[in-house]
């Protein structure tokens, strides 16, 4: 069996494992695992290995970098490999949205009214609507990535009233290296916030994008939808 092979291999029991793992932790939270989506998290590998755990079977996958993105997405044209699906999950600078938005079908890191008007303007330009979800910083620490939760009322109201955008939810992450009962307090705060939101804006917020290889069944206890996987996918690869 040569190298290349065996890596196919590692990769797919760690994509099983991690099914596993995630079915698991709905059935220990009384839920159906219809309910919880993989997002593959690729930033840790090039091209071909990403390619790999497509063929696994995962379906959707997770990038952080932009300009990463183009290039795996360039990667597979070239190839003739069928795409998988595939979501944003980092920062986002707005004069990266234009080459970003038609290679996407959802970004999980919007913070600001500005951001969310520049992919309604290019949705808009491309004739779509695109997926977006706040990302919330649920830590109230000014230095990190995210909307306070008290400044989510008012930057939802006015991207539910952009027309080529569709807020589908909340995301976020638990603090560096939390214990497990500080992420899921974290996790519940998200969730009560999405239920505040959901009820005094009126939209529907069916999306919680939260948890990821360390956290991940916290999240799904407290009800995340889409968790985001990455390390747990990569054990055993260089
Ligand atoms: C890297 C990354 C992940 C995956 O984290 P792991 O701990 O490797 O599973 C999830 N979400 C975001 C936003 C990331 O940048």
């Amino acid at each position: 069996m040569d190298a290349s092979n065996e890596t196919a291999i590692l990769i797919r029991d760690n994509w099983q494992r991690v099914l596993e793992e995630v079915a698991e932790a709905c059935s220990q939270a009384g839920r159906d695992p219809e309910t919880v989506s993989i997002v593959g998290v690729s930033k840790y590998v090039g091209p071909a290995l990403t390619a790999q755990l497509v063929a696994a079977g995962c379906a959707t996958l997770g990038e952080n970098r932009p300009q990463v993105l183009w290039e795996k997405t360039a990667w597979f044209e070239e190839q003739g490999v069928l795409p998988p699906t595939w979501h944003m999950i980092g920062h986002l600078q707005r004069n990266k949205v234009r080459r970003t938005l038609p290679l996407i079908a959802c970004i999980h890191s919007v913070d600001s009214l500005r951001l969310a008007k520049a992919i309604n303007t290019e949705a808009a330009a491309n004739a779509r609507t695109l997926d977006i979800l706040l990302e919330i910083n649920p830590t109230d620490d000014e230095g990190k990535t995210g909307v306070l939760p008290g400044q989510a009322k008012e930057l939802a109201q006015a991207i539910a009233g952009l027309e080529n955008v569709n807020l589908t939810g909340l995301m976020a992450m638990s603090t560096h290296h939390a214990e497990e009962t500080q992420a899921r307090r974290e996790f519940a705060a998200i969730r009560e916030l999405r239920d505040q939101l959901a009820a005094e804006c009126s939209i529907g917020l069916p999306v919680l994008s939260m948890g990821m290889s360390g956290d991940f069944r916290e999240a799904i206890a407290e009800g995340a939808t889409l968790v985001r996987i990455g390390s747990n996918l990569w054990q055993g690869i260089r």
